[in-house]
């Protein structure tokens, strides 16, 4: 993408509308704009984090077994009196009536939804174990909606809804999404801690929130330190329920809650080693049983000919929610520090003198041989001067600026600077691509 024909309307000053850093860098990196409160526009390069964000989310559900549907935003009031929830949601939830004055809503959740769906496809005990999924914006009329995307009113958000025969099949379906949350929010360079949760309007008694530490979240979490040192579940089989009940209870060993379900026995065997903070919640998982599958009449014809009531479990991810998290854990003075994983895009090529004939045919030659190999590269082809061109690629943070002058080109060498470390090397000009493939 040559940036003299991009979108990016980057903004000098901090806007003063924003409290937290992540609303600000997003703001000035020209990522996202606010249309009403809480409602935001995507720009060309929010989009681009946002996708990268989803496509980490889609494989870590799919590698998990779940399947990827569609459900619509819009959904009848009636639906959800069929739960009970039309009245309990409360005022968090939108809703519309259309012409014929009929009550419909904006999806804030989608149990109910799934669970007819399910009941729709699914006839007997052979159609289960199943779990179905989707990357769907939801509206919460929130109170206060604020700090950008963190808390917006429409959000981003991947449901999933896992439907299974007994308990135990239950369970491992849980523990499968809580061993993927551990991997998703692993990839994007985030340390999120399962924390035992509270489990609000969706109801159940089993959840643990996923939660990333961080002065400017919300929620009060409470955690043995142990959960700083780096977790590496990438080897656990999670097709053996044994081995993944096992690598999951040996987690949770060491403690972590939020403020609702602090266990003050656990936080006093924790010792010195207690630790509280601010977290965001990035995800949370539910174990709800029947509560959905009894409310609304579902059940499977069973290996014995009779009537089942499948068990239940959701699992949502806040999708919009992660680019604030990511940002409030990898910035600096300048910026965005984006990690590989999620990064709009992989370089950032500088050509600092567009009017020497020298730079633009060595930048032209860099970007088109980038390109061709599959490289993101953002080329900052603008008539500008260096300064203003450094100071964009380190704000909206690209992983690596590649960076062309005319001292260099006269000995065949370009910089390559590492965003994240500052660190700098001369190379030849021919082993530029090579090094960013
Ligand atoms: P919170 O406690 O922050 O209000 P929640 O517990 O109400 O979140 P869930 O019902 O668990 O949210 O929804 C699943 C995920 O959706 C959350 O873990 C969070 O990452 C995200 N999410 C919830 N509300 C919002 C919001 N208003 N804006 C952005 N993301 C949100
Ligand atoms: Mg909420
Ligand atoms: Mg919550
Ligand atoms: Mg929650």
């Amino acid at each position: 993408m040559r940036l003299s024909r991009y979108f990016l309307p980057i903004l000098k000053e901090t806007p003063g509308e924003a409290q937290v850093v992540s609303h600000q860098l997003m703001l000035r990196a020209g990522m996202i704009r606010q249309t009403a409160a809480g409602i935001y526009a995507f720009l060309p390069l929010g989009l681009r984090v946002l996708a990268k964000i989803e496509g980490i989310v889609r494989e870590e559900m799919d590698r998990a077994g779940a399947i990827e549907v569609l459900m619509p935003t819009i959904q009848s009031a009636d639906l959800w009196r069929q739960s009970g929830r039309y009245e309990a949601y409360g005022p968090e939830m939108l809703r519309i009536k259309d012409r014929h004055d009929r009550e419909m809503l904006f999806s804030p959740t989608a149990e109910e939804l799934f669970t007819v769906i399910f009941q729709n496809g699914a006839k007997s005990y052979r159609d289960l174990p199943r779990n179905l999924y989707q990357i769907q914006w939801k509206f919460r009329d929130e109170v206060r909606p604020r700090f950008g995307l963190m808390r917006g009113r429409e959000f981003l958000m991947k449901d999933a809804y896992s439907f299974d025969l007994d308990f135990a099949a239950a369970k491992h379906s849980y523990n499968r999404m809580f061993i993927a949350y551990m991997r998703t929010f692993a990839r994007m360079g985030l340390d999120a801690i399962p924390m035992q949760a509270d489990t609000g309007p969706i109801g159940g008694d089993l959840s643990h929130e996923f939660i990333v530490l961080a002065p400017t979240g919300e929620s009060d979490v409470f955690y043995d330190e142990a959960w700083l040192a780096a977790r590496d579940t990438s080897a656990v089989d999670a097709d053996d329920a044994d081995a993944l009940e096992h690598s999951i209870s040996g987690l949770n060993t060491d403690y972590a809650a939020t403020d609702e379900k602090r266990d003050l026995a656990a936080e006093a065997a924790a010792g010195d080693r207690l630790k509280t903070s601010k977290g965001i919640e990035v995800g949370q998982v539910f174990y709800f049983g029947d509560k959905y599958t009894k409310a609304m009449g579902v059940t499977v014809q069973g290996s014995d000919g009779q009537p089942v009531t499948p068990l239940m479990g959701s699992y949502g991810i806040g999708v919009s929610r992660l680019l604030g998290a990511i940002i409030e854990a990898r910035h600096d003075a300048s910026g965005i520090v984006w990690p590989d994983a999620v990064a709009p895009f992989k370089v950032a090529l500088i050509n600092l003198r567009v009017d020497d004939a020298a730079c633009l045919a060595a930048c032209e030659g860099l970007y088109a041989e980038l390109t061709a190999n599959g490289v993101e590269v953002l080329y900052d082809d603008r008539d500008e001067r260096g300064g203003p061109k450094f100071a964009t690629a380190d704000l909206i943070g690209l992983p690596w600026q590649l960076v062309v002058g005319p001292k260099g080109i006269a000995n065949g060498v370009v910089e390559l600077k590492r965003r994240a470390t500052g660190e700098k090397t001369e190379l030849p000009m021919a082993d530029a691509v090579a090094r960013l493939l």
